[in-house]
Order: C-alpha cells, then structure tokens, then sequence
C-alpha cells in the first residue's frame, strides 16, 4: 500500500485534468494523476483539431502528447488504474481502484463516454458493426459503405475522417438543421462520397455481422441501406459513477465557478461537470482554475 498523501489528486487525464496537473504543479503542490485509458480523453481520438487557439490544424494525438510531456516535465505523477471509489477519511481522501492513493483534494475530470441509440438488438453490435471512433475503426472499413447517426461536432467529424476511407458516408440525422459547426456542414457537403439522410433514425440493424440498417424518416417511410459499419455520434454521458456528489438529472456534476463540487475537498472539471459549451479550450479553462481553486483552499 502506497501510503503518501498527495496534495491534489486527478482522475482523468482529458485537457482537463492535465491543464489542472500543470497549474497545480507549477504552484508546487505533489500531483498524482490517475488514468485508465491513453492521456487525452475524447481529444486523442480526434484526428484534426482546428479550433484550439495557436493552432490552426494540429492532430489529437499530438496536442495531447504535448500536453503530457509538459505535465510530466513539471513532475506530474501517472498512474494507470481505473478508479471504482471515492471515500473521505478525517482529513483527505482515498481513491480506491485496483490500488488505493491517498490525496488532500481531489480533481473529477473523468469526462464522458458514448450514448448509444438504445434500440433493441443494437447491442449485440457494439464493437461489432457499432463504433463510435472513425479515427480508430475508419481504415478497417476502406472501400466499403458506412452510416454516422448525429448532427453535432462529433457526427459531422467523423463523417470527414471516414470519407478518406471509404466508399461512401450516409450522414443519418433526425432533424434537418445541424447542431455542429456551419463550417463543418460546408465541409462535408462538397464531400462527392457523402449523402445526408435529413429528418431520419435508424430503427433497426440487421445481419451479423452488420449488413444493413432499416432508416424510418419522420413521415414514417422506411428505407434499407446497406452498409458494413454505424458510427454512433449522438452526444456524451458523464463519467461521474465514482463520486456520489451533486449532479443533474443525467449525471453532469454540478460545480460553483471555482468548480468545486458540493463535497469539501472534492473539484470537478472539464466535459464532466454541468456546462454550455464542452471544448478542449473550455476544458482548458476549467483544468486551470479548478488547480487554483485548490491553491486557495490548501492555504
Ligand atoms: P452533441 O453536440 O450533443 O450532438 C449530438 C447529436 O446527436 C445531435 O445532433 C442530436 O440531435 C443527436 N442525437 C442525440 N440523441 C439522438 C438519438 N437518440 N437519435 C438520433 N440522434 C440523436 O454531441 P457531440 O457531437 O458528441 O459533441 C459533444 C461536444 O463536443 C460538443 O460541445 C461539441 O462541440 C464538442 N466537439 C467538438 C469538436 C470540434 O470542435 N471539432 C469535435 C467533437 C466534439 P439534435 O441536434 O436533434 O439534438
């Protein structure tokens, strides 16, 4: 059992929780963050980021790269685990996995995982037929038809990563105006290997493996497509099972504007807490004053 008691304790290493490991560092406190899955979050599956100021274009994968080099030269701890519990004992905390740390204060930047359609049989399709990573699984599908279901950022994304691969996108969306960038949507509609299917859900998937899916637009017509993978990109739910704190109704965490959770001692930041806008900028900036948040309550 390792028991130091660190100052700060970060469970997630998005934009988030790395932006609060280098602040938290810089103001010297001991920084352990704990990760279960690569350094960048949702970031490190985006191929081509062009809205995070300084860069005009710039690969997930290397911005989360250099956000991890910057963390761990300041002398950021990582550990590897994935956390199952919280619990406050006298004076700090214990973050229980398959280990177990000890921190003063700890930082919930644990972001958000994919929402699936919810529709019966679609879950024996998951990883199988259902992705929700063009950026990993796109090449596994070169030359072949695929479906992305979603009008948000993510949908329109994925939808530009696939189309260098495959044959052909339909861009299945239930409505007829997007959620996402318009300069996406201009994008993806000069695409000569993209078709939008407006006003339209997919109600079933079909063969094994996936062959094709029954799409019913919202005048109740039915149409076939073939296709050999669905991307699903219909929003996010949190990743907040671990901390029983105050939470809205679909489990956003709720901070005040120093992100502190309604628990003493306990901060939460980036796509995990209750906000408007979800984006590696604001996650920067939630990362950078949830660490100064901490320096105030330390002292
Ligand atoms: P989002 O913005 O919440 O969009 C989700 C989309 O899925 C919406 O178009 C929604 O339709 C649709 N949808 C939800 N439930 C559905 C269902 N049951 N059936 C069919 N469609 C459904 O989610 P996101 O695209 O994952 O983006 C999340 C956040 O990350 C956003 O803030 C986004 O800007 C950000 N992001 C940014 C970038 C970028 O800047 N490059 C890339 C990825 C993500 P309605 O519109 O009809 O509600």
């Amino acid at each position: 059992m390792n028991s130091k008691v660190y100052d700060v304790i970060i469970i997630g290493s998005g934009p988030a929780g790395m932006t609060a490991a280098i602040y938290a560092r810089r103001l010297n406190y001991s920084v352990l963050v704990i990760e279960s899955g690569a350094p960048g979050g949702m970031m490190v599956n985006t191929e081509v980021i062009a809205n995070y100021p300084g860069f005009s274009e710039i690969s997930g994968v290397d911005l989360s790269l250099a956000m991890y080099d910057q963390m761990m030269k300041l002398g950021a701890i990582h550990e590897a685990m994935e956390v199952t519990n919280i619990n406050k004992l006298d004076d700090y905390f214990e973050v229980l996995g398959s280990r177990v740390y000890y921190g003063k204060t700890v930082i919930i930047a644990t972001g958000t995982k994919n929402r699936s359609l919810g529709i019966t049989g679609e879950s024996k399709y998951f990883y199988r037929g259902i992705s929700w990573c063009a950026i990993c699984d796109g090449p596994l599908y070169k030359g072949r038809d695929v479906a992305v279901i979603g009008g948000g950022n993510s949908a329109l994304s994925s939808v530009i990563t696939l189309s260098k691969f495959v044959r052909k996108v339909y861009l299945i969306h239930r409505r007829d105006t997007f959620r996402g960038d318009p300069i996406l949507v201009e994008h993806i509609k000069k695409l000569d290997n993209v078709e939008i299917v407006y006003n339209s859900n997919v109600i079933e998937f079909k063969g094994m493996p996936l062959e094709q899916i029954i799409v019913r637009d919202n005048n109740g017509l039915e149409k076939e497509f073939k296709v050999s993978c669905v991307f699903e990109a219909i929003g996010r739910l949190p990743n907040s099972e671990i901390i029983d704190c105050k939470k809205d109704q679909e489990g956003f965490i709720i901070v005040n504007d120093e992100f502190e959770t309604n628990i003493n001692g306990i901060f939460a930041c980036g796509d995990v807490v209750k906000k408007g806008l979800r984006q590696i900028a604001t996650a920067v900036n939630d990362g950078a004053i949830a660490a100064m948040s901490i320096n105030k309550y330390i002292k």
